[in-house]
């Protein structure tokens, strides 16, 4: 009997190394990774230079303590505020204690304008991770469900929807900011109208409310832009980073800019990992590796290669309702439950993943060339098929 808690279902499956957008078990067979350990593993397994890299940081200091300088997190805050144009960072070790930073800003942002119970406005479907406040602000019942008593203070609205916001600005004084994904990852790839965007950065500015956007998921060149936010002329006041940002190395950030700067104080706030030379050391080498290989514009050319195959060899199918996604976040929804996909595409050598109980996740590495993406429609193209057929 296994001493793991029982909290995934896991995958009849273990790997022992990988290479590139591969992923190798103990049997010797390889399987092409379309889910990038959920869109963590930027650069795909081994990158040599990537590797290269975080080894010379081992043998030199793994972690210290921020109660030090630490040169690592200094240069990985400029390059992070140099790609974003946002002007502060903290750092953090995962996607929900980025967006903890980010909620804990909010209150205190809120307290500083007299307000004593400040609300934040968050999204329907939305995913914001699994800590109690986080999972307070994630829109899906699931999550939620046992662990009641919820965190008080947040206002849930439909996503994209511009009107339901304005309404929750009419009415609630307490409100003090905008929590939302650029790209709904766990929802099921769902994209914000750019016009929502900027509609939204406009109410934020005339009701001095943060927008705080989680690109946990859509940050860090997934969507063929450094951050989701960059498709659209605006700037947020806070953004949440994570999974992409160490490509395997478990690193988080929370940016700041406009009305959030400078909120918190030495004693606000704190991470005894967070930021360690090690993890800001892979976050340094993920920026540059993507920067100098072009690999934004790649991600945007094989995102497109990938949804256009898709759309062709899936053209006509019954029951496969929308092909979407920005760059390489790709949802493939379909009109009935397929979570029985991610088991058969395994058995032919693809991994991938179902959100939402009906879309088919694509989230590969950034580095995955296009006779890859040619395999990966290949696979799934007659997968999908065969399923919506049986
Ligand atoms: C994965 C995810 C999180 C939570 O990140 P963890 O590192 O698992 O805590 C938060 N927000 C979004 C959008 C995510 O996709």
């Amino acid at each position: 009997m296994s001493h793991l808690m029982n909290t995934y279902a896991r995958q009849p499956v273990s790997f022992t190394h990988g290479e590139g957008a591969w992923l190798f078990d103990a049997a010797g067979n390889r399987y092409l990774d379309g889910l990038a350990g959920v869109a963590v593993n930027t650069l795909g397994h081994a990158h040599p230079r990537f590797t290269a890299a975080l080894k010379q940081q081992i043998d030199s200091l793994i972690h210290c303590s921020n109660i030090y300088q630490i040169a690592e997190q200094e240069a990985l805050a400029d390059k992070l505020c140099g790609l974003s144009g946002m002007q502060e960072v903290f750092f953090c070790n995962s996607g929900c204690e980025a967006n903890e930073a980010a909620i804990k800003l909010a209150r205190m942002y809120g307290h500083g304008r007299g307000i004593d119970n400040p609300s934040i406005i968050v999204m329907e479907k939305a995913f914001h991770g699994r800590t109690l406040a986080t999972l307070s602000a994630t829109g899906n019942r699931k999550v939620q469900a046992g662990f009641e008593p919820l965190v008080s203070g947040f206002v849930r609205v439909p996503y994209n929807d511009i009107e339901a916001v304005r309404q929750v600005a009419q009415h609630n004084r307490d409100v003090v900011a905008v929590l939302v994904e650029p790209i709904q990852g766990e929802g099921g790839i769902r994209t914000l109208d750019i016009a929502y965007l900027e509609q939204i950065r406009k109410l934020c500015n005339e009701n001095n409310w943060l927008l705080m956007l989680d690109e946990v998921q859509c940050g860090i060149g997934r969507t063929g832009k450094w951050f989701g936010f960059q498709h659209a002329d605006i700037l947020p006041d806070v953004m949440s980073l994570a999974k992409g940002l160490g490509s395997g190395v478990p690193i988080g950030a929370c940016l700041t800019a406009g009305n959030a700067v400078g909120i918190f104080k030495p004693g606000n706030h704190g991470s005894t990992f967070g930021g360690n030379p090690l993890a800001c050391t892979a976050g340094l080498n993920t920026l540059n590796i993507l920067e100098e290989g072009g690999l934004l514009a790649h991600t945007e050319r094989i995102g497109k290669f990938i949804r256009d195959g898709l759309s062709t060899s899936l053209q006509g199918v019954n029951g496969v309702k929308e092909i979407r996604g920005q760059g390489l976040m790709i949802g493939i929804e379909l009109d009935k439950p397929c979570g029985d996909l991610v088991k058969l595409a395994l058995a032919q050598g693809l991994l991938i993943n179902v959100t939402a109980d009906t879309v088919v996740r694509l989230l590969p590495p950034l580095i995955l060339s296009q006779a890859e993406a040619q395999q990966m429609i290949d696979i799934l193209s007659p997968l999908i098929k065969d399923f919506l057929h049986s």
